[in-house]
């Protein structure tokens, strides 16, 4: 064989080795680059995988009843509350272990590899200097830092400006203490005050319970105005694991104004139930057009109608307007019941016979919670049946918690707030939050760690112990404003607050 009919005998072979060192080039070098991608953009994926997660949890966790017993044993949560200190002279205020907080804690402690690069790209671009404002607006600096730092056009001149913003920001804020919070909360809002104070027999009831759309409206300008800034639970105080491998409650580090004051705020009962209905309520919590959440409502005329009918889309609002009202984008807790389902929603497995839309209803009441979830808000459970925890058997008191993690959990994702209905606990004293008490046990076994009574009686009612942060909550109803407003002293001016609509005197309880 001569020289040249070597060649074409082996080029086929010589095209086969190019093509697959070609191919090793094209498939290995973006896998690689992958997996130096920053965590950070993840936030997202996380959240998507994380709702996963929690459906098998969900059946995990139905299956394993039996073993509250076994956690019981080895753990034990009678510390001494923990005293958080503030910060002595507020004078120098920059804390090296401020880059541990909250906000990125979520996007940073799992890794996730296998996404497109595509999305790191697209974030980048998405960078949009207004919202960087925000940030800066929410106290939310070290984040703000780190997006405008990968902006793409480095010569903006908006730049300087928003880092001198950082700069300055940044050096303002203190150590807050996350003991010294208020915790104040609400029912459904009333929009139509004729309709809900009709003289027909839950008048009364409204009168008491509830608070008025314009009546919150007039809560949120004064606690602004009197430097109150919403935080979310999950800023309080947060569960790690200690060197012993045991799980403790660690106050949180919240950096703020001097002059700033911690609130978080919820509401209870966000099921819109039946017996609510032509009272003067909204109906639903929805998606608009642009995917935002706010209320519907049935007209008059029958008609479905969507605004700005209760405490969601009333708060996102003013928060848009007043970014320094939240912390790192904090809106409020939504409890839920679950016997008629939630969010205004049927969804419960009671409606299935009933119910003829239950599965496009579960879709949709899930679509909800996403975008709530995303955009700030935080879930509680506030019992299946709405029962009183102190006084039903302990066989009643599991059943309801399994029911309520078989019906909602599923649509609002996993929660670990845990708000007693009439802020009744399963025990008052602090002190049965212990792994002996079989009820303590329960709640924590289905992922409780936070756990709210009412208690009106002081401003700040946080005790951060062993696993668990146990509050009290103000309520701001008709009841409260009218017959004990210096109790609100330090939130409200009740006479500038009170609704000239809602008939006077509240009945008395
Ligand atoms: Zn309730």
């Amino acid at each position: 064989m001569n020289s040249k009919n070597r060649i074409v005998v082996f080029l086929p072979l010589i095209i086969l080795i190019l093509t697959v060192v070609v191919l090793i080039v094209v498939i290995e070098v973006p896998r690689i680059f992958r997996k130096t991608k920053p965590r950070d953009h993840l936030a997202g994926a996380f959240l998507a995988n994380k709702i996963i997660a929690i459906s098998e949890k969900s059946l995990k966790d139905n299956d394993s009843s039996d073993s509250i017993n076994q956690n019981s044993t080895n753990q034990n949560s009678s510390g001494k509350q923990i005293e958080q200190q503030t910060s002595g002279d507020g004078s120098s205020n920059i804390n090296p272990e401020e880059s541990q907080d909250p906000s990125s804690d979520s996007a940073s402690s799992d890794p996730i590899d296998q996404q497109d690069l595509t999305e790191a790209t697209t974030e980048a671009e998405n960078i949009d200097l207004d919202k960087i404002e925000t940030m800066i607006k929410m106290y939310d600096y070290d984040r703000a830092l780190e997006l405008l730092k990968k902006y793409p056009d480095q010569n903006d001149q908006r730049i300087p400006e928003l880092t001198l913003d950082i700069k300055n920001g940044k050096n303002n804020t203190v150590l807050k203490n996350p003991l010294e919070n208020t915790h104040i909360f609400f029912h459904s809002l009333i929009y139509d005050t004729a309709k809900a104070f009709d003289d027909d027999y839950k008048a009364a009831g409204y009168n008491q319970f509830m608070t008025t759309c314009l009546e919150f409206d007039r809560i949120l300008e004064q606690l602004y105005e009197r430097d109150y800034v919403l935080v979310a639970m999950h800023d309080l105080a947060k569960l790690e694991t200690d060197e012993n491998g045991n799980q403790v409650m660690v106050p949180g580090k919240i950096y703020l104004p001097e002059n700033k004051k911690l609130l978080v705020l919820s509401v209870d009962d966000v099921n819109y139930y039946e017996y609510m209905e032509e009272d003067g309520f909204a109906n639903r919590l929805v998606l608009d057009q642009n995917g935002n959440v706010t209320c519907s409502m049935v007209n008059d005329q029958g008609m479905t109608i969507l605004g700005d009918y209760d405490v969601v889309p009333i708060l996102n609002k003013f928060i848009e307007n007043h970014p320094d009202f939240s912390y790192r984008g904090a809106k409020g807790i939504l409890a839920l019941t679950g016997y008629e389902g939630a969010l205004g929603y049927r969804t419960d497995e009671r409606y299935k016979d009933t119910n003829p839309n239950i599965d496009s209803d579960i879709a949709e009441a899930k679509k909800v919670a996403q975008a709530l979830r995303d955009t700030g808000w935080e879930f509680a459970s506030h019992s299946w049946g709405h029962v009183d925890m102190n006084i039903i058997t302990f066989e009643n008191f599991q059943e309801d918690a399994d029911r309520w993690e078989k019906n909602i959990l599923p649509i609002i994702g996993e929660t670990d707030i845990m708000i007693y209905p009439f802020g009744s606990p399963f025990s008052w004293s602090i002190d049965d939050y212990n792994y002996d008490n079989q009820r303590f046990a329960y709640l924590k076994q289905k992922g409780f760690d936070y756990f709210c009574t009412v208690d009106g009686s002081t401003n700040y009612t946080t005790s951060i112990r062993g696993d668990f942060l146990l509050q009290g909550r103000r309520n701001l109803d008709g009841y409260r404003m009218y017959y004990n407003p210096e109790l609100l002293d330090d939130l409200i001016d009740t006479d500038y607050v009170l609704d000239e609509n809602r008939p006077l005197p509240v009945p008395p309880l």
